[in-house]
């Protein structure tokens, strides 16, 4: 008590103060755009100076869809070499026993391989996007 440390007192009644700045105007900060009847969380924001609009994810969106792109793309690649391998010992033994199989699976297993690529790559442009409105550029 003897100390007296001045009290901080800045508790705001603000639905957490907002990291990111508008990158259009570069004053105002970016704020959630919550409406009514719609859940707590949105990911998107607007400026509260200019009423600049824009998508920014969450963590947890980016952090679900890079571990679900990195454990589904290792899944798709086993599969993906698995098939090729069948597929190329058939050749070598000039055997088409359930090639034609092998070779549907491979596809799937390549086309799989295409969507985590593709939610791998949402992921990172959620991350550039982040750290694009924390600088403010
Ligand atoms: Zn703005």
């Amino acid at each position: 008590m003897e100390h007296g440390e001045p009290q901080l007192v800045r508790k705001s009644n603000r639905r957490s103060s907002s990291a990111f700045i508008c990158t259009k105007c570069r004053q105002g900060r970016m704020q959630p755009l919550i409406q009514e009847g719609e859940p707590e969380y949105t990911d998107l924001f607007e400026c509260d100076q200019c009423n600049h609009q824009a998508t920014i994810p969450s963590l947890v969106i980016i952090s679900s869809q890079l571990i679900s792109a990195i454990m589904g793309g290792i899944l798709s690649v086993y599969l993906f070499i698995q098939h090729l391998s069948k597929v190329l010992t058939s050749f070598q033994f000039n055997t088409t026993d359930k090639i034609s199989v092998n070779i549907t699976l491979m596809v799937i297993a390549a086309l799989f391989l295409l969507g985590f690529g593709y939610t791998l790559y949402r992921g990172f442009i959620g991350i550039s996007r982040r750290k694009k409105y924390k600088r403010g550029q």
